[in-house]
């Protein structure tokens, strides 16, 4: 007896391999013999419990670009008042 309609069903592979690309590798029942893939539980932060990007793009490293640059123009622009009212204090010290 066959537990399954024959000739509509994809080839099963019992012993399919999957590969992450955090180095881990394990064996699933899959239609595909070898899968990969970016992420998985031995990586995924909701095992790990680590805080993890997924950043493929690099869009994490130019978020972080722009905000190491938007602080530098925040420090600059600090930087200016705190002179500009250092330099009215004088004068109005003077007078
Ligand atoms: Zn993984």
């Amino acid at each position: 007896m066959r537990a399954v309609k024959e000739k509509i069903h994809p080839k099963w592979f019992p012993e399919a391999k999957v590969h992450c690309a955090c180095g881990s590798a394990f064996v699933t029942g899959s239609t595909m013999p070898e899968i990969a893939v970016e992420i998985c539980s031995a990586c995924h932060p909701l095992f790990t419990g680590q805080q993890k990007f997924v950043d493929t793009a690099g869009r994490v490293d130019k978020f972080n670009q722009r905000v190491s640059a938007a602080k530098k123009k925040q420090d600059e622009a600090a930087a200016r008042k705190a002179a500009k009212d250092a330099q009215k204090a004088a004068a109005e010290a003077a007078v």
